[in-house]
């Protein structure tokens, strides 16, 4: 499987508008500002899929990128916390990312991006909870490492660790940063399993 070609597919407000449920799927999450984006774009290695997402009026919608193998795709869901939205937008926005979620077959994982300095937001719990509840797979990136001497990011894995200890969804736990490409090869040979199992 190679990330570097990954290329955007289509942008989806609602389940009938996603690709066909077939083949496989990772989907990424994340509050709004924990470096969604940049993770993706460094492990794609594509400078261009970030601003995709972040284009005006794909923010709130489910972006789809395929790989070079068919039916295989990673998902950049909308970003929560949205401070300018209104409440109805975010309810719709939790309705659709819900169903999503919910819905999708042929979704193997959910990539949970956090950055290190601020884990385990209450939205962070939330999506723990429900992989834990639904048995979908979870890697959760701490990003912005950089930000952190390095025993002070190793302390803040372990206090994330500990913190997970009791969830069986945890698959893979990563010290990540996207600006100095630390685990990217970590969570690339992670996806790469999941997206051919
Ligand atoms: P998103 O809203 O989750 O997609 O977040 P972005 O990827 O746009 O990143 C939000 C901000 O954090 C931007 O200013 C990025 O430059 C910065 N950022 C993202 N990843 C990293 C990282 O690994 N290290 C550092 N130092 N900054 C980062």
């Amino acid at each position: 499987l190679s990330f570097n070609s990954a290329r955007f597919l289509i942008s989806a407000s609602r389940l009938d508008e996603c690709p066909p449920d077939i083949g496989a799927e990772v989907a990424f999450a994340g509050r709004s500002n924990a470096g969604k984006s940049s993770a993706l774009n460094a492990i794609t290695v594509n400078g261009k899929l970030a601003r995709t997402s972040k284009t005006p009026g794909r923010t709130r919608l489910i972006n789809f990128f395929t790989l070079n193998k068919e039916n295989v795709r990673l998902v950049d869901l909308p970003g929560y916390g949205y401070a300018r939205v209104s409440r109805d937008m975010k309810d719709d926005w939790q309705k659709h990312l819900g169903h999503y979620l919910n819905d999708r077959r042929c979704l193997r994982g959910l990539v949970l991006v956090m950055d290190i300095r601020h884990p385990l937001t209450d939205f962070d719990q939330m999506m723990v909870e429900w992989c834990e509840h639904n048995n979908l797979p979870l890697m959760i990136l701490a990003t912005k490492a950089d930000k952190f001497k390095y025993g002070q990011a190793k302390t803040a894995m372990l206090g994330i660790a500990q913190k997970l200890k009791a969830y069986q969804c945890v698959e893979h736990l990563i010290m990540f940063s996207a600006t100095a490409k630390t685990g990217l090869e970590e969570c690339r040979t992670a996806l790469t399993d999941w997206l051919e199992a």
